[in-house]
């Protein structure tokens, strides 16, 4: 098996990143008519900043208000923007979901990509996938694209502008990164490229679990406070482009499928991504067996920063036993990444894990006092 790393060509983040955008893409050959797709907010926010900067590296652009989900039919919609204008590059800005479309369209008509997070919710931003959902907003279609983006430009004084909830939930999908690549590591199974892992994607995964344990507690401070600082620099790095890297070129494990599986029980309907994968990070530490010590450094960190490590703080305060084996059996469906683990994964022992990481979380909870 050949080993295989993905990446974008290139990654901008800072104070300020916007203001650059357009010489960026210039600097890299990417060429106008340029077609923005944006939501309401971010095109309120960054709409004259925009205009700024491709102004100054003379493109042209038009922006594309996002109707709100990544759906075949706003894929569609911002095809014919695309063509109406004859743009040769399309930026996706704001929300995954503006990113996602922005990404698949531009995949669809052959163009260059730019991918404009205002969130470092998760670890998609980096990544050449892209999620299609019904109009009513359930997952139909992850479709894995064959280029990651052309640029990836993050401006982390919008960053700091987001609500702090958000990080958080970046910092969720961020930690299960390193885990699963260490699991994809041992079984040596295939990345996202369906090549082997390297060491560069483990060496880039395991300085986003560090840069976690470091920066944190810190850069939600920072957020809070709706300011820049480097430890909110250092943050908003780990989770967009150590964890997007780290899971496209090493590999996603149990985390994930068992976030896939919570997603079928509707009382985790109001929750973000990365809070769903925290809590599926505990169950994949309690499926391996993980060490005493992984253990409690995984809940000291969830706890500190205010990540899920119990059934309750997903919405599943009282999941009965045919909900729990539904989730168990979506999680372990035949292509899942569960089966990236190092030995053979049975529902009955997700079920089990599931139980018993939320005992595990509760009793932490309770000895340090917060409940
Ligand atoms: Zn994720």
């Amino acid at each position: 098996m050949l080993s295989v790393f993905t990446s974008p060509s290139r990654y901008v983040q800072g104070r300020g990143a916007t203001a650059a955008l357009g010489a960026e893409m210039a600097a890299l050959g990417l060429e106008g008519p340029v077609l923005v797709v944006a939501g309401r907010s971010a095109e309120a926010m960054l709409g004259a900043a925009w205009a700024e900067s491709f102004r100054k590296a003379g493109l042209v652009h038009v922006v594309h208000r996002f109707g709100g989900q990544s759906s075949r039919a706003e894929i569609e919609r911002v095809n014919e923007a695309a063509r109406a204008a004859g743009a040769r590059t399309i930026v996706g800005a704001g929300g995954g979901k503006a990113v996602d479309t922005g990404r698949a369209s531009a995949h669809e008509l052959g163009l260059s990509f730019v991918s404009c997070p205002s969130l470092a919710s998760s670890d998609a931003p980096c990544s050449a996938v892209s999620v299609v959902y019904t109009e009513s907003g359930e997952v139909e279609e992850i479709r894995f694209l064959p280029r990651n983006p052309d640029l990836v430009v993050v401006d982390t004084e919008v960053v700091a502008k987001s609500p702090a909830r958000f990080l958080v939930a970046g910092m969720g999908d961020a930690a299960a990164t390193w885990f699963e690549a260490k699991a994809c590591a041992e079984s040596h199974a295939r990345n996202t490229r369906g090549g082997a892992s390297t060491r560069s994607a483990l060496a880039l995964a395991e300085l986003c679990w560090r840069t976690l344990l470091e920066d944190g507690e810190s850069a939600l401070r920072a957020v809070e406070r709706q300011v820049v600082t480097p430890s909110l620099e250092r943050l908003v790095e780990a989770n967009t482009l150590l964890s997007g890297l780290g899971f496209e070129s090493a590999g996603l494990a149990a985390a994930h499928s068992i976030h896939n599986g919570l997603t079928d029980a509707p009382g985790t309907h109001g929750r973000l991504h990365g809070e769903k994968v925290s809590f599926g990070l505990c169950a994949q530490l309690a499926l391996e067996g993980a060490p005493r010590e992984t253990v409690r450094q995984v809940l000291g960190f969830a706890t500190a920063v205010g990540l899920p490590v119990t059934l309750a703080e997903v919405g599943l305060a009282d999941l009965d036993a045919a909900m729990l084996r539904r989730i168990a059996e979506r999680s372990t469906q035949p292509g899942e990444s569960i089966h990236n683990e190092p030995f053979a994964v049975e529902p009955a022992a997700v079920a089990d894990a599931i139980l018993a990481a939320d005992a595990e979380g509760r009793a932490f909870l309770a000895r340090a006092g917060r409940r």
